[in-house]
């Protein structure tokens, strides 16, 4: 007997299909088993939908269709809340479900045949199928650069974790009360403690339990951004693979992230689909795992832009982690020290319509009696009134001073700024030139280093003109200052200073002090990162300059003192994420330092401002997230801005900024003029604000320009139904005259960067 098949395949975003293609099988196969079929001439990796809820395009002729290729056996159809997960997601970021669901599984199994696919599956021994060759994997990952040079087993740990071995530390009471309301209660819960208070612990805990009680049990633990915690993915594999004393098999941990192989990450993800992984580390598009005995998802630094995707379906994984642990009973952790206000929001009391359980850690863990009392202290925050401070200086002279004495003793320093480069632009005194990048409606940037002006948007890179271009000027200088300034000027600062010296090798007294800069220009070599940051933990830095990067994630215990040159800029930005952003970023810092008990120094956090009395730094002194929150709430919730509202943007992209903005401008007149005559878009209308089309803040990148248009509701569900019902809109209007030169379009729902 044939059967008729609603198949998903990877259809272009916007191709306006219906929700998968028919086919025809011999065999009655499953919702969510995966296949080959052919599509023109190719044939290609598709997911068999149930036909039920999805519509098949009806318009090939009977006759005309195609049978499916193949299937590959061996893999157990995806679970039917994998496909809820998927389906849902793609109705609320408004894509294709073929796009997601495609996009949410491993390229390899896109590129294997179901022969190549079945070979690759039997040259495992049995008890291995789907886990692969892992010591080949592990050594492939070491040669590689995934982790740093030398890196074995453990020795990334610092001494202090090994210390308890594999098994857990006494929990401090904080710790107990949180595991034990997490144990009574549903969840969704959000973990708000302060960085070094344990939180990590407590997700190993949790997970420690529940492996204990339920013996198939999984678990999706989610990072922002692996590579830059690889200590968490180390925490994890010495508590539950530890080589000495395996808890759950050798293989119970698994990695997902994009920064691993293609091989690699086929193996993880047929790990996790096959149970054999208990526990998968991931990023955001982990979230999307395979996982048919996932009980608890933790969302790590949930706060941290890095979980909203920016392209495809720009789906935020914290929200889908939320929502998938709903569908699947699996209880739901999000912990940060500096939540984001959308979550912190959420977990208010439930009497005022909350839906987290808030749960407080407010202590950092002090360490043992042998340490001294500073051990687990909070930093202390200095703010510098820069406006009694020299005109043009950079650095002030306190500043300047604390980061000598820092160093003299050995300790080492952090300095940040977020703007890579020598200076942000180059321009001529004389007739006002200024090196803006042709391609885009930015500024180059001077990097002195290879002197060269490189644009940040579109990567156009010119060496440094002799003269102005404009005027033949030789005199041309930089204006304002990159990290790379801060780095040649923190020499000139500093270089009477020598370094104290240690014990070891190689590191003798009175050299002059190492200076090191990490930003994205330093790390753009694989491996340069891992490299420096060892550099940073070894000692062989003193002070360390750089973005935003180095604040975030890194545990730099042997910093005491982190340093904030010229952070304002985030107070009075356009973009009203931007003071969270930045409390949650000078909070991370504050958090990274001194966190090296056996220093036993006063960590400190220094604020260079022209706005000391500002809420925001008033807020930070006190270490008082709570405070900040409420302060930020409030003016949201008067503004009618998220959480408070709900926005979507649609943005658009064409040659000319008229056709990106007359696209959006023409579908908005039909939204607002022409659909009301349909059946209850009135009501939907009435909820609906749709903004004018603005041009980008960043108007044009690569000859691109670039638009956009706010929706913005009270209702989430309003937004909803409107930007369903308009999505047709959308794409009709594309052929409109006045559209000609349109590129492509997008919508982008809760967007984060307004
Ligand atoms: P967070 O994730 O909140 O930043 P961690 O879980 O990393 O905090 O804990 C900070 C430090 O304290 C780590 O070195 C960790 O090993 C240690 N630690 C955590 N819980 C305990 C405990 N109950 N007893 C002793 N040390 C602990
Ligand atoms: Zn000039
Ligand atoms: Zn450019």
């Amino acid at each position: 007997m044939t059967h008729w098949l609603c198949v998903l395949v990877q259809t272009p975003a916007y191709a306006n299909l219906g929700v998968g293609l028919s086919y025809l099988s011999e065999l009655p196969l499953p919702p969510g088993t995966l296949v080959r079929v052919p599509l023109g001439k190719r044939e290609m990796l598709g997911v068999v939908w149930d036909a039920d809820t999805a519509q098949a395009t009806g318009e090939i002729e009977p006759g005309k269709i195609k049978s499916v290729a193949g299937v590959l056996e061996g893999i157990a159809p995806l679970s039917t809340s994998w496909q809820q997960l998927v389906t849902f997601a793609a109705t609320y970021y408004q894509r294709s479900v073929g796009e997601v669901a495609l996009a949410a599984l491993p390229p390899q199994l896109r590129e294997l045949s179901p022969a190549q696919m079945a070979r690759r599956l039997k040259r495992k021994s049995p008890a291995k199928a789907a886990l692969g060759d892992w010591e080949a994997e592990r050594s492939a990952q070491v040669k590689g650069g995934g982790r740093r040079p030398g890196d074995t087993e453990q020795s990334a740990l610092p001494p202090s974790l090994l210390a308890t071995g594999t098994g857990a530390p006494a929990l401090t009471p904080e710790q107990t009360t949180v595991l034990a309301q997490i144990d009574e209660h549903a969840g969704p819960f959000l973990l708000f403690g302060a960085t070094g208070s344990g939180k990590t612990e407590v997700y190993l805990q949790c997970v420690e339990q529940l492996l204990a009680a339920d013996p198939d049990a999984q678990a999706l633990i989610m990072v922002p951004e692996i590579n830059l915690t690889p200590q968490l993915e180390e925490r994890f594999k010495a508590r539950f693979n530890a080589t000495a004393s395996p808890l759950y098999g050798e293989h119970a941990v698994v990695s997902l992230h994009s920064g691993m192989t293609n091989p690699q990450r086929l193996k993880s993800w047929l790990a996790a689909h096959s149970g054999a992984a208990r526990i998968v580390l991931g990023t955001r598009m982990a979230v999307f795992a395979s996982l048919p005995k996932l009980r608890l998802i933790v969302v790590d630094e949930e706060h941290d832009p890095s979980y909203k995707s920016s392209e495809g379906a720009r789906y935020s994984a914290r929200d889908l982690a939320v929502y998938r642990g709903k569908l699947e009973g699996a209880k739901v952790i999000l912990g940060s020290a500096t939540p984001s206000l959308e979550s912190w929001h959420h977990s208010r009391p439930a009497e005022d319509g909350g839906r987290y359980l808030r749960l407080h850690m407010p202590s950092r863990v002090g360490g043992n009696d042998q340490l001294p009392a500073t051990a687990g202290a909070l930093p202390l925050v200095r703010r510098v009134d820069m406006n009694h401070q020299p005109r043009k200086a950079v650095f002030s002279l306190p500043l300047i001073e604390a980061i000598k004495e820092r160093v003299a003793r050995g300790e080492q320093c952090m300095v940040f700024l977020n703007r890579r480069g020598y200076a942000p632009v180059l321009h001529c005194t004389d007739c006002g030139w200024k090196s803006e990048c042709p391609h885009c409606s930015a500024y180059r940037v001077f990097h002195k280093i290879d002197r060269t002006l490189r644009c940040h948007h579109c990567g156009f890179t010119e060496r440094v003109p002799r003269a102005c271009p404009t005027c033949g000027n030789p005199d041309i200088a930089p204006l304002g200052r990159g990290t790379e300034q801060l780095e040649e000027l923190l020499a000139e600062l500093l270089a009477d200073v020598k370094r104290p010296g240690s014990m070891t090798p190689g590191n003798p007294r009175g050299e002059p002090l190492r200076i090191a800069r990490i930003d994205a220009d330093s790390t753009k070599l694989k491996g340069a990162l891992e490299e420096q940051l060892a550099a940073v933990h070894a000692g062989d830095v003193d002070v360390l300059v750089g973005t935003q990067m180095i604040a975030k994630g890194h545990d730099f215990r042997r910093i005491t003192l982190v340093a904030a040159v010229n952070p304002d800029g985030a107070l009075f930005s356009a973009d009203f994420r931007a003071p969270e952003r930045l409390f949650s970023l000078l909070m991370q810092a504050a958090g990274r330092a001194g966190r090296d008990a056996a220093l036993g120094a006063q960590s400190e956090v220094w604020i260079q401002t022209f706005q000391p009395a500002h809420a925001l730094y008033a807020a930070l002194k006190r270490h008082d997230y709570p405070a900040f929150a409420a302060q930020q709430l409030k003016e949201r919730e008067e503004a009618g801005m998220p959480p408070f509202s709900a926005q979507a943007l649609v943005r658009a992209e064409a040659r000319t900024q008229e056709a990106a903005q007359a696209f959006l401008n023409a579908a908005r007149a039909v939204a607002v003029n022409e659909m009301p005559a349909w059946d209850g878009w009135a009501t939907v209308l009435e909820q609906i604000t749709p903004y004018p089309a603005v041009p980008m803040t960043i108007q044009r990148v690569a000859n691109v320009e670039r638009a956009q248009m706010l929706i913005e509701s009270p209702s989430r569900a309003a937004l909803q139904q409107f930007l369903t019902a308009w999505q047709d809109v959308l794409h009709s209007t594309r052929s409109l005259p006045e559209c000609k030169g349109l590129i492509r379009w997008a919508i982008d729902v809760d967007p984060l960067l307004i």
